[in-house]
Formats: structure tokens, C-alpha cells, sequence
């Protein structure tokens, strides 16, 4: 099996040595990921100006791939134009930090697995709880306990999906099948004066802002839980467009037509 792996973190990320070799078990890999942190980067990519790749040796000896874009572009960069065959397995993450609820839009690492879905590639991003910087080894350990489950799952059911990893104890946590949370936490900026008097805005999205649905991946993590989350790409909203569709009848003609 060929995997990429690729997160938002950086090539210095922690518990990025412990995923290559987990995941070393079930087939090889090859790193791609951004030359500097890109948490937060969305989906977006680099369109308006070239990237580049080049190798860097990491502590362990280990060479990895880091490109100067986005993690999206690095999935599209290794699928398009880096590995010789696509891979048959693309894995995001661990990243520092939970993307559960609407922070699915905000997340690198989530957008990562979301590009390779794209290119109908099977693809997990995984997140985990900051309380875990000190465990990467043990977050490793449930990466691969989850995508031995998800493996044995037959491809269409779990062709991109979200997992998050609560703060771990001594114990595996139970995974939850979930959906995503829609509860929005507002947020909320502070402001700070730096040394010229200028104030700055530091946004704080991390208050809770009710509680979340019963079956959703906030739920389930604050249950003390794994939150699988099987996610889609296409955000049509169904039902308003079967509304739209029904209730509107067929299109009126034109006035500047009827007139002639
Ligand atoms: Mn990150």
C-alpha cells in the first residue's frame, strides 16, 4: 500500500516521526507536507505564484518532502506531480489541536484529506487534543487502531473522514461513528498594544457556544471518545434544492423576451 502523509503542522511537527513509523507497518510512505506551519490555511491553495519542493533531513535521519504552499497544495502536488502512482492511502495529521464541529472548514489538516477525496483517493485526517504533546507515541498507537477499522470498511462508507483524539489516558478511548457538529462558537478577539502604541486583534474562538448534537463529533469528544467523522464533498443543501425545485415551477419568460 502507498501512503501519503502529509499534516499542517510542519515537517517539525510533533508526533510526525511516530505516524511515519506507525504507519510504516502497513505500507511505504511518503511525506509531503508544508515548509512552515499552516494551521488554520483552510482550503485554500497556491494558484497566484509557483511552489517549490525541496528535501529536508529530519532529526531521525528521515528525509521528507516539505513544498512552500498549503497542504492542500501538497496532497496536489504529490498526487499531480511527486509520487510516480497516486497513493492509495492519503493521511493528515496528527494535528496539535482538535478539528471537530465547524472547525472543519478552518483546518488544514482536514482540507488535506478533503483535496485527496477529490481525486477519489481514500484519505483520514486526524487531530488530537493539545493535552497529548507530551504522548504523540500513544496518539500514534490510535491513528492506527482507527484506520485498521476503517481499512476493513468497505471504501464508498469511509472514503474521507475526520477523526479526532481526545486527551488520552492510560486506556483506549471508544471510537464514535459521529457527524459534525453545526454549533458555531462565535469567538471573541482581545485586543493588545504592541511596543508603537498600534492595537492588535488576537481572535479567540475556542468558548463552547451550547451544547452540541447528540450523535456529533463535539459530543462524542467530550464524552471522552474518538470522533470518526465520514465527511462529503459536495455542500448541496438537499433539501432547499429539492424545495427550490418543486416550489418554483418552470422558469417564467423572460419580459424582454415576451415583449418582441
Ligand atoms: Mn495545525
Amino acid at each position: 500500500m502507498r501512503i501519503l502523509l502529509t499534516n499542517d503542522d510542519g515537517p517539525f511537527a510533533p508526533g510526525i516521526g511516530a505516524m511515519r513509523k506507525t504507519l510504516a507497518d502497513l505500507g511505504a510512505v511518503t511525506v509531503v507536507c508544508p515548509v512552515s506551519e499552516r494551521s488554520g490555511a483552510g482550503h485554500s491553495i497556491t494558484y497566484m505564484q509557483p511552489v517549490r519542493p525541496h528535501s529536508v533531513r529530519l532529526a531521525d535521519g528521515e528525509q521528507v518532502t516539505v513544498l512552500t504552499g498549503t497542504p492542500a497544495d501538497c496532497v496536489k502536488f504529490a498526487v499531480l506531480e511527486l509520487m510516480d502512482e497516486a497513493p492509495d492511502l492519503v493521511v493528515s495529521g496528527p494535528n496539535i489541536g482538535i478539528n471537530a464541529g465547524v472547525d472543519v472548514f478552518y483546518s488544514g489538516t482536514v482540507a488535506a484529506a478533503l483535496e485527496a477525496g477529490f481525486y477519489g483517493l481514500r484519505a483520514a485526517a486526524f487531530s488530537c487534543s493539545r493535552r497529548n504533546l507530551e504522548d504523540m507515541e500513544h496518539v500514534a498507537l490510535q491513528v492506527r487502531r482507527v484506520l485498521e477499522l476503517l481499512l476493513e470498511t468497505p471504501e464508498e462508507h469511509a472514503r474521507v473522514v475526520n477523526v479526532n483524539v481526545p486527551r488520552l489516558g492510560p486506556e483506549s478511548p471508544p471510537i464514535r461513528f459521529t457527524r459534525q457538529s453545526v454549533v458555531f462558537p462565535r469567538g471573541t478577539y482581545t485586543p493588545w498594544e504592541d511596543g508603537h502604541g498600534r492595537v492588535h486583534y488576537w481572535l479567540d474562538s475556542t468558548r463552547r457556544a451550547g451544547p452540541p448534537e447528540d450523535d456529533s463529533d463535539v459530543a462524542a469528544l467530550e464524552d471522552g471518545g474518538i470522533s470518526v467523522t465520514p465527511l462529503r464533498l459536495d455542500l448541496t443543501a438537499e433539501k432547499a434544492l429539492h424545495h427550490l425545485q418543486s416550489a418554483a415551477g418552470p422558469e417564467p419568460e423572460p419580459e424582454s423576451i415576451k415583449k418582441r
